[in-house]
């Protein structure tokens, strides 16, 4: 096994997600704000990568949210890879209840799924993912080795400062209570700079960033050009 394939999964996060696993489609559940998010993702992400006919990946993919939803959007196929097997179960089960024929889900790590078929998707998405990871820095090189040459990669996870605490700890797990406590540890959250650095390093070059901010008047999700909570980056190989 080589450095890069050498476990980077934290069994606690894969075991939660787990328990909550038959969850996945329940919109008004715990997984409601990421069924929120999601058109607005998928429309950023088709707007920049060009959806129709794509080879595409979805890393950390879950119960499929955003994979299916790329699957619908005209993807040639889409490939969606998790470490939680009951997440995939539930994924299988929905995308085979609504016929989605494009689409297929493996238990692999990303890391060896890069060693097995290096540049072969035309779009990489890995979202909401890399603050779940204990190296975030080797998803990132995973999906750098897997996007083809002229392919683009997206990332979307959460800024590490005192408003994303008060946002996404204190408002969205202990008051308002729209995931559930201890869905997030702040300290992993990641900030721009340096998902930079490590998209950098990987040999990719940052070409847009985005925020995604919930505003609770309209009680709707936004895309927005600050990147101070939830962010959306898009790379390509430099
Ligand atoms: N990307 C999906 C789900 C986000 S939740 C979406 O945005 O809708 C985070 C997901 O990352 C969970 O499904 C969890 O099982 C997965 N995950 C955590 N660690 C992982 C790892 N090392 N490899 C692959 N998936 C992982």
């Amino acid at each position: 096994m080589t450095a890069e394939t050498d476990r980077n999964v934290d069994d606690n996060e894969i075991a939660k997600f787990s328990r909550i696993a038959d969850k996945w489609w329940d919109k008004s559940g715990e997984f409601k704000p990421l069924h929120d998010i999601n058109p607005l993702r998928l429309g950023y992400i088709d707007r920049l990568g060009k959806l129709s006919g794509k080879q595409v990946l979805d890393v950390g993919c879950g119960g499929g949210i955003l994979a299916e939803s790329m699957a619908r959007h005209g993807a040639a196929c889409v490939t969606g890879i998790d470490m939680a097997e009951k997440s995939l179960q539930v994924a299988q089960a929905h995308a085979a209840t609504h016929n989605i024929t494009n689409i297929e889900y493996r238990c692999l790590p990303v890391e060896e799924l890069a060693e097995q078929v290096p540049h072969s998707f035309d779009v990489v998405t890995c979202m909401e993912m890399l603050e779940h990871v204990p190296d975030p820095a080797a998803i990132v090189r995973a999906c750098a080795k897997l996007v083809k040459a002229d392919g683009m990669v997206f990332f979307s996870t959460i800024n590490r400062n005192p408003k994303s605490y008060l946002h996404l700890i204190v408002g969205a797990e202990h008051i308002l209570k729209f995931v559930p406590k201890g869905t997030h540890d702040w300290q992993k959250f990641i900030t721009p700079a340096e998902l930079a650095r490590m998209c950098r390093s990987a040999g990719l070059d940052i070409i847009d960033s985005k925020g995604m901010s919930y505003n609770l008047l309209s009680r709707q999700y936004l895309l927005t050009d600050s990147t101070d909570t939830n962010y959306m980056i898009t790379c390509r190989p430099a």
